[in-house]
């Protein structure tokens, strides 16, 4: 009998991060399942993650080998990595030479392992001398990065995914688990199932299906979540349901939280909020009744202009409570991507640094270019996201690095990220798929390998750290992403890029988070590979990991308190509805889809359950259109248009619209490319973009 093959990895997709067994048969042919022994899904996977084995056989899209065009005006050619490689570092030293090092920049992206972002960020902050390195978690968590660092101390989540079991309160905010993180949304349904007495509540301008499963569904005006917080926050206070005993001893600033949340009285914010008071009251009491109370949170919260003040309003609630580093309680933002985290960790954003340094301390600075043996880091961060493309588009910057993802179709105003891919000097797009449509602005593309083919790591959103071991040889000449960036800084005559495997560059890492919060030096592929994943911290080869952080009220701040925040906005800024654009979009996505659909949108499967893009629209605002379900309408902002059908319910608050951000351009025609009318908006500390909230209208096509 032939022989069959196991390995246990983790799911590609969201950052719930699922354990996955695959088996091999000896024709090399790829089944999935969830693996039982892991402890964040126990055998349970869904849609997406139960069909990745035919993602990962089908290459039928595959970027096979090197391209490349000497000018615009020509077509790209196949290329042998060596003339790639030199073509690269030829364009790159002769930009930096005329331009300076902050000419170039990295974009790269949440679905990179750390060993990838790693090097990418050793490359950019350590040798090519920017700090120009940023990635598409900018678009997800960067939000909730500041709001940790600024209530905790640093970017760190306090809870595992085993406090769900335990708590008896949860509050999700601006989050649609049941789509989008549904193997953790199954916990929590199979927790209330089990405990009817555990109270839910959903703050959210559209009912979605993570609603119903709520005890109360707070269905709030767009962009009116501070406000609620603190009109919770107030209904606490002034009940005097706060932990008096935690706020003294392990807190500070209390008094600025205290103010602000009084600003408005509860009837106020609730008229701001468009929600009835008694609604506040009663998710106020659910909280304080709470012996473990858990916020989640994601996109609705953090991608907004005031995404900061949003984050640690929310922060707020869990000190007022004292419930932070006890059993069943804490703040837990949902991470959208598999290792949005362990990119974070290692300081592959434009404003950190690796190992959770500060790119601001000149200490830290030097920690990390003592280590590296690098050229000298600059304190400034260097261009985000958005920032990136703009400095394309205005001549700034001449050249980009594009890593797993696919600007054009997943950053705001879509149009103008294409206009800046026209006029960079030099693009280099590195990927596994011509589906990515980023792939057309390459003047070098370099094909990549994908999942299952390469090994490395991963950090799920309860900071997991696990290993993905090397399953399958990838197509044609695709290379890892960590060789082929070695390799780039060898050609580049960088010193400390001679690694002869990915173990060796997670070694390193490890060594460097020695005596810092983060601290892994416990760890290491073998180990991972031998014990299975571990939480960190994880400082010595003999520690368990951990769980749970603060149980002893220590925070990472300086003080080691926690902070209260006050937020600096509670009203939201915006761009402005009028009479020309009178509704709100609101985008995100759908249950069976991911990001741009370059994975997801090979498997049939996943088309069944919401086949196109659309519109989600009010009853009243739809009759007031004259639009029937399935019309097609134009929708046009202040950016662009787009036409898509639209599906009309009473499930969105009337003035509010919604459509996924997955689709780019179907046809070439731009039919249901949500970012032509998203705007250029961010949030003035985390540079997050304010994709829940830009002012459109909607006409009949
Ligand atoms: Fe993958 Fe997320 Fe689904 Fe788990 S919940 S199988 S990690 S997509």
């Amino acid at each position: 009998m032939a022989r069959k093959e196991r390995f246990n990895t983790i799911c590609s997709y969201c950052g719930v991060g699922c354990g996955i067994t695959v088996e091999k048969d000896a024709k090399g042919v790829l089944s999935v399942e969830g693996n039982t022994e892991y402890p964040v899904n126990k055998g349970m996977l869904c849609t997406k993650g139960k069909t990745l084995n035919y993602v990962a056989q089908d290459t039928s899209d595959r970027i096979l080998f090197p391209e490349m065009r000497w000018s615009r005006g020509h077509k790209k050619q196949r290329v042998s990595w060596d003339v790639a490689f030199k073509r690269a570092a030829a364009v790159f030293k002769s930009i930096i030479e005329r331009y300076g090092a902050d000419s170039v920049g990295l974009y790269v992206s949440g679905q990179c392992l750390t060993e990838e972002y790693y090097l990418a960020n050793k490359l950019t902050k350590g040798f090519l001398g920017t700090n120009n390195i940023d990635t598409n978690s900018r678009l997800c968590m960067s939000s909730a990065v500041v709001g940790y660092k600024k209530t905790v101390g640093n970017d760190a989540v306090p809870i595992a995914y085993a406090d769900i079991e335990l708590a008896d309160c949860f509050l999700i905010a601006g989050a649609n688990p049941a789509w989008c993180h549904p193997i953790l949304f199954r916990r929590i349904e199979k927790h209330k199932e089990e405990n009817p007495k555990v109270k839910i509540i959903v703050v959210d301008p559209r009912k979605t299906q993570t609603c119903e499963l709520a005890d109360l569904h707070l269905q709030i005006l767009p962009g009116t979540d501070v406000i609620l917080f603190n009109a919770m926050a107030r209904w606490l206070i002034e009940k005097k349901k706060v932990d008096r005993a935690f706020i003294k001893l392990h807190t500070s600033n209390y008094e600025a939280c205290r103010a602000k949340a009084f600003e408005l009285s509860l009837r106020q914010a609730a008229e701001k909020c468009g929600v009835p008071v008694n609604e506040i009251k009663k998710a106020a009491k659910m909280i304080s009744d709470a012996k473990g109370f858990i916020s989640m949170w994601t996109m609705g919260l953090n991608q907004s202009v005031i995404g900061v003040d949003k984050n640690v309003s929310l922060l707020n609630l869990s000190l007022l409570t004292g419930q932070i580093g006890k059993p069943g309680s804490g703040p837990f933002s949902l991470t959208g991507q598999p290792n949005a985290m362990g990119g974070r960790e290692v300081g592959g954003m434009a404003s950190l640094l690796a190992a959770h340094r500060d790119l601001g301390n000149p200490k830290h600075r030097k920690e990390v270019q003592d280590f590296w043996g690098g050229t000298e880091i600059s304190g400034e961060p260097g261009l985000t996201a958005t920032e990136m493309f703009d400095a394309l588009e205005s001549g700034k910057m001449k050249a980009v690095w594009i890593i797993c993802t696919n600007p054009v179709v997943s950053l705001p105003n879509a149009k103008k990220v294409e206009k800046a891919l026209e006029k960079a000097n030099f693009v280099v797009v590195q990927d596994i798929s011509h589906k990515s449509e980023t792939t057309k602005y390459a003047d070098l593309l370099l094909p990549a390998a994908g999942w299952l083919e390469k090994e490395g790591t991963m950090t799920n959103s309860e900071r997991r750290i696990s290993y993905l071991p090397k399953v399958i040889d990838a197509p044609g000449e695709a290379l890892p992403d960590a060789e082929i960036l070695w390799r780039f800084a060898q050609e580049m005559d960088f010193p400390g890029f001679e690694y002869n495997s990915v173990s060796e560059v997670y070694d390193e890492y490890c060594l460097m988070t020695k005596g810092t919060n983060i601290d892994i030096s416990g760890l290491s592929h073998d180990r991972l590979k031998r014990e299975g994943s571990f939480q960190w911290p994880v400082p010595n080869a003999s520690h368990p990991g951990t769980p749970r952080l603060f149980n002893d009220n220590n925070y990472f701040t300086s003080d080691g308190k926690a902070h209260f925040n006050a937020p600096k906005r509670l009203e939201n800024v915006s761009e402005k509805t009028d009479a020309e654009f009178p509704l709100i979009l609101n985008t995100g996505r759908v249950r069976d889809q991911w990001h741009t659909r370059t994975k997801t949108g090979k498997v049939k499967r996943l088309s069944t359950h919401i086949p196109t893009p659309y519109l989600q629209m009010n009853r009243v605002d739809a009759y007031l259109r004259g639009l029937k379900n399935d019309d097609v309408a134009v929708i046009s902002s202040r950016r662009g248009s787009v036409r898509v059908k639209v599906k009309i319910d009473f499930d969105i608050r009337e003035r509010v619209v919604f459509m996924p951000m997955h689709w780019g351009k179907i046809l070439n025609n731009d039919f249901g490319r949500a970012n032509n009318l998203t705007g250029e908006l961010i949030d003035p500390v985390s540079k997050e973009p304010d994709f829940k909230y830009s002012a459109v209208q909607v006409e009949k096509y």
